[in-house]
């Protein structure tokens, strides 16, 4: 599946912040997407999802505009994995992840077995089985993060569009959530990930889209823009790189 951005503006009134914007995404690849902050990362997610209309060009995913797409269909194919701080769920972290089956449920449908054991499926999938009775709120910040990976994963989507997946957590649950954004992606899926850390691209063997200036200002793969003189030039800093 594809998801292809043509000739975007994105912004919000008539305030453009991305202008030109030509992409594409595929199932089976990550994606890193870096800038400095207030570069325009998190206005491109937006508008990806759908939540934020264009100012001009179009968003099609599987060839067809997303807004032709009903929101229940669309969320079949991309789940948002947003940052975990502060969500107030007063729930257990299964009963969180069963909430990812709601793109297939009709309203006031309960969840039935099947979306049950999807649900207990995906949180194997990342490890956070052991957690499925705790209460979502009490666990650790890496923990609640991993089991918000796995209510998006319960959607059986396309394509996951995270953002900053790892803002927040130790070294440890940073590499272990890395690991596991490129499992997925082997396993089929299209990951397009924020991040600010450079190396995430490189161990997860990613293309990278680099944002700069109200623009998509490169993009390519890791080995050739993950480099001293390109982030020296993104993010206005010296910086040597060693592979
Ligand atoms: P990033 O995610 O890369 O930090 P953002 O996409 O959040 O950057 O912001 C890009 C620009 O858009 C910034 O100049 C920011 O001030 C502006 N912006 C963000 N949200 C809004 C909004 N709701 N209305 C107007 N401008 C906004």
């Amino acid at each position: 599946m594809e998801l292809q951005v043509i000739d975007a503006t994105m912004g919000y009134g008539n305030k453009a912040v991305l202008k030109e914007v030509n992409m594409s995404f595929h199932t089976g690849e990550v994606t890193c997407v870096l800038g400095r902050n207030g570069a325009g990362k998190t206005t491109l997610f937006k508008s990806l999802l759908g939540l934020l209309p264009l100012q001009q060009g179009s968003i099609r995913l599987d060839g067809k505009d997303i807004g032709g797409w009903g929101r229940r269909q669309f969320a079949q194919a991309v789940a948002y994995v947003p940052q975990v701080r502060g969500i107030p769920f007063p729930f257990t972290a299964e009963e969180v992840v069963v909430f990812g089956r709601t793109a297939y449920l009709s309203p006031f449908e309960a969840p039935s077995h099947a979306d049950r054991r999807i649900a207990r499926e995906c949180m194997e999938r990342v490890g956070v089985s052991h957690l499925s009775q705790r209460i979502y709120t009490q666990l650790s910040g890496g923990e609640q993060q991993l089991v918000i990976v796995a209510r998006s994963l319960a959607q059986e989507p396309s394509f996951l569009v995270m953002d900053e997946p790892t803002s927040g957590l130790d070294f440890g649950n940073r590499i272990q959530l890395i690991n596991q954004v490129k499992q997925l992606s082997q396993d089929g899926l299209g990951v397009i990930m924020a991040t600010h850390f450079p190396e995430h691209a490189i161990s997860c063997r990613s293309r990278v889209v680099m944002i700069d200036g109200g623009a998509i200002w490169r993009q390519g793969t890791y080995d050739t823009l993950i480099r001293s003189e390109i982030l020296g030039l993104l993010y206005n800093i010296h910086l040597e790189i060693t592979y």
